[in-house]
């Protein structure tokens, strides 16, 4: 009746949704079905006003628990191909990490809830959480990474004093400029149309990213295998949800593979 009612009129459940794209809400109802069978321990969402309210509703709903826990940010970073000076690595490091953020968990059983309390909420920390494979999470971490090294040579570039720049204005220019570094879209624009259109094209039961490994081999990818876990549950429960989380996901993966979506994103 929920999963009926929701499908009808579908609510935001998701930073990814918005008004004309649902496949990230359907796909979210999924987890919490997930959560309430006992097939994931836990659904991880921002405290977004947008949806949270409708997320603790469904939640209500499927009596299943729900708390916002607080937890602490970590600045998480792998070397790459031109690593960052130590000296900005800490920077980051004191400015960022043990600072107090928030995440709404939902879960099966009010004592798993409590155990996310004070959690480190890093992408990896994270990964762990949801269940995400290893492979996939270090492949995100390693391409964050390398957002950092990309941003941190743009800056450089671009300032008088070069290397010679104080640290602190090094800080200030790179959280001034994110998002503006060519290297960097035109990679995440790669990362679009490989990772994220194939993904929600052949994998559209995961949220994460898939990693390289993951998308090549058929035989060795732990996000397929997630991805085949997730769908067969849907198949066998929900059939209506698995057909429409499919098809939204393929309506998703043209929006990524159309030139004109992927500008306006920008
Ligand atoms: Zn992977």
């Amino acid at each position: 009746m929920i999963v009926d009612e929701f499908i009808e009129n579908p609510k935001m459940l998701s930073d990814f949704a918005n008004q004309k794209k649902d496949w990230s809400n359907f796909l979210t109802l999924l987890h919490l079905l997930l959560v309430k069978h006992g097939e994931r321990k836990f659904h991880l969402a921002s405290t977004s006003k947008r949806h949270s309210k409708n997320l603790r509703d469904l939640a209500d709903k499927l009596e299943l628990e729900w708390k916002v826990v607080s937890g602490t940010e970590l600045f998480e970073y792998q070397k790459q191909v031109t690593p960052l000076p130590q000296i900005v690595i800490d920077a980051f490091g004191n400015k960022i990490n043990g600072r107090n953020t928030h995440g709404l968990v939902i879960a099966k059983d009010e004592n798993d809830l409590d155990s996310l309390e004070g959690s480190v909420f890093s992408d990896s920390n994270t990964g762990k959480i949801l269940e995400y494979p290893d492979c996939c999470v270090n492949w995100f971490v390693n391409n964050t990474s390398s957002d950092w090294e990309e941003l941190y040579a743009f800056v450089i570039e671009q300032s008088p004093e070069g290397a010679n720049t104080p640290v602190e204005n090094i800080i200030q220019l790179m959280d001034k400029c994110d998002g503006h570094v060519p290297e960097t879209r035109n990679r995440i624009k790669k990362i679009r149309v490989n990772h994220i259109a194939e993904s929600r094209d052949t994998m559209p039961f995961i949220f994460f990213q898939p990693c390289d490994v993951c998308l090549i081999s058929a035989s060795f990818s732990p996000a397929r295998k997630l991805n085949e876990k997730y769908a067969n549950f849907a198949k066998e429960n929900y059939p209506q949800l698995y057909e429409i989380i499919i098809s939204e996901g393929k309506k998703e993966a043209d929006n990524y593979l159309n030139p004109e979506f992927r500008e306006k994103f920008w």
